[in-house]
């Protein structure tokens, strides 16, 4: 049984990269696709924002010499290039998604509404929206905040390589113990990388949880949906 109806599930650019240092690892991909039609098959409504990091970031290119403007819409756009690509892995196994853009570039996704995308998921498609908030300055956690209110999920999911929230990063400090729990103000007062504070706020502003995972051992995504407690609960 799922533990949610509608979920929004945040994957990052870099966890794209699988084993490479840049790009997409179709290994990587086509695991993820996989998870995700798990789940689609359990009843649960999927809406996915990807970031971009696997191919540009407007913050790093702006150190580079870039106009941050510029910089960030060249994130927004490496958004939607890994979109098409989870689209692609997605249909390729049977599993039926919709591209959403939240700046305009039809014939290659259809403009982001909060009604399309509800009406791509009651149909079975996975929605995947892209071009994060569709702003500069902005990250893609934000977006994912902003769309997973904007379409009623119930919770996000934040698909990472660590398993959870940590009270310090475990890949540097060994002694580091995860939180099954936590709250947002606790995470802002013991200043814990979670997401950014603009996303943060937005989630703490409108009850939004967040459940903090590792996305990618295969099959955790339905664990998690399930109600498993394998990754980090954030609350308001
Ligand atoms: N970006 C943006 N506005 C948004 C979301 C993303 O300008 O609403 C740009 C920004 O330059 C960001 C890049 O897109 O660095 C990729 O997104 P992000 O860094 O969030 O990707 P991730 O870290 O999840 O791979």
């Amino acid at each position: 049984m799922a533990k949610y109806k509608r979920v929004l599930l945040k994957l990052s650019g870099e966890s794209l990269m699988g084993e490479q240092q840049h790009g997409i690892d179709e290994k990587r991909l086509s695991e993820y696709a996989t998870q995700i039609k798990e789940v689609v098959e359990m009843g649960v409504q999927v809406g996915i924002v990807i970031g971009g990091g696997n191919i540009f970031r407007g913050l790093s290119g702006a150190s580079k010499g870039y106009d941050r403007v510029k910089g960030d819409q060249m994130g927004m756009l490496a958004t939607v290039i890994n979109s098409l690509g989870l689209s692609s892995a997605l249909v390729a196994i049977g599993q039926k998604a919709r591209v959403l853009t939240a700046i305009r570039m039809e014939p290659i996704g259809e403009f982001y509404s909060k009604w399309k995308a509800i009406e791509a998921m009651e149909n079975g498609e996975v929605a995947i929206i892209s071009c994060g908030t569709g702003n500069p300055f902005f990250t893609t956690d934000t977006g994912s905040a902003l769309r997973g209110i904007e379409i009623e999920a119930d919770v996000m999911l934040k698909g990472t390589r660590v398993d959870g929230v940590y009270t310090a990063d475990p890949e540097k400090d060994p002694t580091a113990t995860k939180y099954e729990k936590i709250s947002y103000d606790e995470v802002y007062n013991k200043g814990l990388k979670v997401m950014d504070l603009t996303a943060t706020t937005m989630c703490k502003e409108n009850d939004f949880p967040i459940v903090v995972f590792d996305m990618d051992t295969v099959g955790n995504l339905a664990k998690v949906i399930k109600g498993e407690n394998i990754g980090t609960y954030v609350h308001a």
